[in-house]
């Protein structure tokens, strides 16, 4: 029998989140995995990783999630635009689940779904349910900032980057290849 997946975290304030999940990517699909990557919250893609996964071919996958999870912090205090981004998030999350089920992809990473949760875009007992309902074998990785305790709860492994420093703080802007 298959082993039950691994749900997996990788949250707090340092850099590092979305680059580990994406080495995971990297390591599962020289296995020979089926790996697909939801991206919530950001509309632009970054440039290098999309070419990479591009050069990989069909057994990996980027997909973004639409803009109902396209959010600024400008945008926090408007909410007519909220419940219109929330409405599409919600249309946005039957795309989730039908990728989680449909028994297609051995690893999903869902980046930044844990600042989705964390902004109110997604309901929390939604990905509780997600996560407990997925098919045996599917691996998960949670990204993002704030990751909520019941996930957290759930997960088998978490990992908290901390910021010691970033180059940011002494105005070094975001860096091709290292940023994007
Ligand atoms: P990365 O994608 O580099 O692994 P991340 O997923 O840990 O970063 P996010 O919260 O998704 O971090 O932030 C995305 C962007 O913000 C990245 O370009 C990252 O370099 C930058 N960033 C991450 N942490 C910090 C920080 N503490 N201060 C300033 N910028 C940061
Ligand atoms: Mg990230």
């Amino acid at each position: 029998m298959e082993p039950k997946g691994l749900v997996l975290i990788n949250t707090g304030d340092g850099k590092g989140k979305t680059t580990a999940a994406l080495g995971t990517a990297f390591r599962a699909w020289g296995d020979g995995q089926r790996v697909l990557i939801l991206q919530f919250i950001k509309g632009a893609w970054k440039y290098g990783e999309l070419e990479a996964v591009k050069a990989l071919g069909e057994r990996i996958r980027i997909m973004p999630m639409g803009d109902g999870f396209v959010f600024h912090n400008k945008d926090r205090g408007d909410a007519a635009l909220f419940e219109e981004k929330k409405k599409k998030a919600e249309q946005a999350w039957t795309v989730v689940e039908e990728e989680v089920s449909g028994g297609k992809w051995d690893l999903i990473v869902l980046d930044e779904i844990n600042y989705a949760v964390h902004f109110g875009l997604v309901d929390v007992s939604q990905v509780v349910r997600l996560v407990k309902e997925r098919p045996d074998g599917l691996n998960l990785i949670l990204t993002g900032r704030c990751a909520a305790p019941e996930l957290i709860e759930l997960a088998d492994t978490v990992t908290e980057m901390k910021l010691v420093k970033h180059a940011f703080q002494k105005g070094i802007r975001a860096r091709k290849g290292i940023e994007f």
